[in-house]
């Protein structure tokens, strides 16, 4: 999926030089012919080739490690479980709450053994997936301070929007908008081609886990908008948070068929929308910790 490394033919053709320059270099020290002339001999133009290919390989920037969620992307095991798990009441599990329109499975991770649920989600939107890495960071962290989750349990998706992730599009693979598919009063319909709402499985994935889990309230990160912005009755939630991250509160307004919209305005769930910068894209998981972490551990402290 991710092009981690020197593509192969530059490297296979020098080793094929290297084998082929070896036997040339005894055939070299027979050879009579006249020194100037030796400068132009096959052996030479070998030599400067390989010098000129080296370089060349060299002189290309070296690839950039995409900011992966590698395990989401495994292949789809036909019968997998799409089940969402009756109880969140075992202490750490990840499992598959289904599969994007490309077949890519939409993991579900969680922490935790209380009743209060805490839904985090992450690259709802497939080009704005700073989320993710930080949602990596927060799974070390939790996994090394299990008493962080005594009075959670937290729901985290990590990648909501795989396809999207995959290509680096905002949408779906179907080129729906997810966080305009949701059954909100305010949804608007596309026209004739508008399948309406939940019409597409990743959105499907994330309602089944609001029924399913009846979260107390809701984290969604995205980009780039670089604020806060709350749902429902999330005001004061959204200021605590504020005041502890880079970030400051400001409303964007409800969108028609957002998440926003539907958990927060229909189902009165509080919903906050972290809209990291743009830069955020860039950071490694340790610098997005430094910057965001400290408003994952402020949410775990709501009462
Ligand atoms: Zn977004």
């Amino acid at each position: 999926m991710f092009d981690y490394g020197i593509s192969s033919p530059c490297v296979l053709s020098l080793e094929e030089t290297a084998t082929s320059t070896g036997s040339q270099n005894v055939a070299l020290l027979r050879d009579p012919t006249p020194l100037p002339t030796r400068f132009l001999h096959p052996i030479w133009l070998v030599f400067v080739s390989t010098v000129l290919l080296g370089s060349a390989c060299q002189s290309q920037p070296a690839p950039k490690r995409e900011l992966g969620y590698k395990d989401s992307f495994r292949p789809v095991k036909k019968g997998e479980a799409s089940q969402l798990p009756k109880t969140l009441k075992t202490s750490k599990m990840t499992w598959i709450a289904g599969h994007s329109v490309q077949g890519r499975p939409i993991e579900v991770q969680s922490y935790g053994e209380s009743e209060n649920c805490l839904l985090i989600l992450a690259t709802i939107h497939g080009n704005e997936f700073a989320g993710t890495p930080l949602m990596k960071k927060f799974a070390k962290v939790l996994k090394a301070q299990p008493e962080l989750t005594r009075d959670w349990t937290l729901v985290i998706v990590p990648v909501v929007n795989p396809d999207g992730f995959a290509a680096k599009k905002r949408r779906n693979a179907r080129g729906v908008d997810l966080n305009r598919n949701f059954p909100a009063g305010n949804y608007k319909s596309k026209g004739s081609k508008d399948k309406g709402p939940l019409s597409e499985p990743e959105s499907q994935v994330i309602d089944g886990l609001l029924k399913k889990y009846k979260p107390q309230f809701i984290l969604s990160f995205h980009q780039a908008a670089n604020l806060l912005d709350y749902d429902g009755p999330g005001k004061e939630l959204a200021e605590r948070l504020a005041a502890v991250c880079p970030l400051k509160v400001s409303r964007m307004g409800a969108r028609p068929g957002s998440l926003g919209s539907y958990a927060g305005i229909e189902l009165k769930i509080p919903i906050i929308t972290v809209e990291l910068p743009g830069k955020a894209s860039r950071m490694s998981e340790e610098t997005l910790w430094k910057n965001y972490g400290g408003l994952l551990l402020e949410a775990l402290k709501t009462r």
